[in-house]
């Protein structure tokens, strides 16, 4: 099949588990890879700059956004998030399936400007349990949390537009589920198009003509 990887978009409520399912499906299989978003949020107690974010101002993000070197970006929550472009295009040309762990109105973005790109959508089983695992998480204040969780009632509203999805119950089953469809969205024939072109230009030796 095509050596060219998928590029793929990870989305879920804040609280839904994406960071872990993510993490998993990394160290589990070889074939992923994350990009590392540029963001102006400050950094939580524990992230490091280019290794959960390249942490920012607002003045070098929108510079970087002269420049086009953001896939998409978005504004959520008051701070810019965006994807670095090099990155994601050194990956996928490696065979990689590269991971964009983003919100909605940028995942929309991704689709429009890559018709291959696969859209998952990860949540929890219900909106109680995404309540306790942000206040468990205990990253945020109660204020953030609870625009978070008005934030997810709106993207709720968007889940249409992704391919799948995924609830985040049982971590590994929901690893093991997101692998399951990024491994059969990569035979999909409008992802296989080198296969394709290959197969057809070899076959054409085969082809009767008549005299
Ligand atoms: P957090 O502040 O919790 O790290 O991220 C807030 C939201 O921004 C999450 O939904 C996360 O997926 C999203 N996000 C992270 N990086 C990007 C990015 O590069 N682009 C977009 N559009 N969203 C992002």
């Amino acid at each position: 099949m095509d050596k060219k990887g998928i590029l793929m978009v990870l989305s879920g409520f804040s609280g839904a588990g994406k960071g872990t399912v993510v993490k998993n499906l990394i160290s589990k299989y070889d074939e992923y890879a994350l990009s590392v978003s540029m963001t102006t949020r400050a950094p939580r107690e524990g992230e490091r700059h280019g290794v959960e974010y390249f942490f920012t101002t607002r003045e070098e993000f929108e510079k970087t956004i002269a420049e086009e070197g953001l896939v998409e970006y978005a504004e959520y929550c008051g701070n810019y998030y965006g994807t670095p472009r090099a990155y994601v295009e050194e990956q996928l040309a490696a065979g990689k399936n590269v991971i964009l762990e983003i919100e909605i109105q940028g995942a929309l973005k991704i689709k429009e400007k890559f018709p291959e790109s696969l859209l998952i959508f990860i949540t929890p089983p219900n909106a109680a349990e995404l309540k306790r695992r942000l206040v468990g998480r205990g990253t945020e204040t109660l204020d953030v949390i609870e625009k978070r969780l008005s934030r997810a009632s709106e993207e709720s509203q968007g889940i249409e537009a992704y391919d799948y999805i995924v609830v985040n119950d049982d971590l590994m089953t929901c690893v093991d589920e997101v692998h399951r469809l990024v491994d059969d969205a990569r035979r999909e024939p409008v992802r296989c198009q080198e296969f394709i072109a290959r197969i057809r230009e070899e076959l054409k030796d085969f082809e009767i003509h008549a005299e």
